[in-house]
């Protein structure tokens, strides 16, 4: 008797699982109802990812000022959609504000891979993007570009709040983009250098 109990209870939580996901699976494939939501669902994610831009709070060096101030009373980035968060594990925007010491590179990288996907990366600054004013220098590397793939470039020395606020329009346009099929594959996935167009 407990046996056939057994036996209920498991087809009722793994075989009609199963029963019930095949049917609707095959009612759905009939029909173009699959593809369709499969198109909507990826659309409203797309949407949800560009429109909230959760950046790690790390700062480096004196670019992370200026990021500080984009996230200050005066520009607040939230006004569009960028919220700082100081977990990794919480974000999905990498901004590097300074140069990376050769000591520094793998705890950058381990922060970059506790970020969960989708996730990019901006290189704020000339220090992330060649090493700026410690290029070819002995221990600072070329570029966060030589450890992480980076999707936006913002040059200056600092860049000013609103180039950093400019690059967060250029990296939603990339988000936007990634999400668009070509016949090639995905386009988009070219990383953007602020005043290249
Ligand atoms: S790019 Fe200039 S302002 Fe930014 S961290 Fe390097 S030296 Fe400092």
């Amino acid at each position: 008797m407990a046996d056939e109990a057994q036996n209920y209870s498991m087809f009722n939580s793994q075989a009609l699982v199963d029963v019930v996901g095949d049917t609707t699976d095959a009612a759905l494939k009939a029909s173009r109802i699959k593809k369709f939501i499969s198109v909507l669902g990826g659309r409203f994610f797309n949407w949800g990812q560009r429109k909230s831009l959760f950046p790690l709070h790390l700062g480096i060096k004196c670019c992370a000022l200026e990021m500080a101030a984009t996230g200050g009373s005066r520009f607040d980035a939230e006004r569009f959609g960028v919220f700082f968060r100081s977990s990794p594990r919480q974000c999905d925007v990498l901004i590097v504000n300074g140069p990376i010491s050769k000591k520094f590179a793998d705890p950058i990288v381990r922060l970059w891979e506790q970020m969960p996907e989708p996730k990019w990366c901006i290189a704020m600054g000339e220090c992330a993007i060649s090493g700026g004013p410690y290029y070819q220098s002995y221990n600072i590397l070329e570029g966060v570009d030589t450890v992480i793939p980076v999707d936006v470039y913002i040059p200056g020395c600092p860049p000013r709040p609103e180039a950093l606020i400019d690059g967060f329009g250029h990296l939603r346009k990339k988000i936007m983009r990634s999400g668009v099929k070509s016949a090639s594959g995905p386009v988009g996935d070219a990383p953007i250098i602020l005043g290249d167009d």
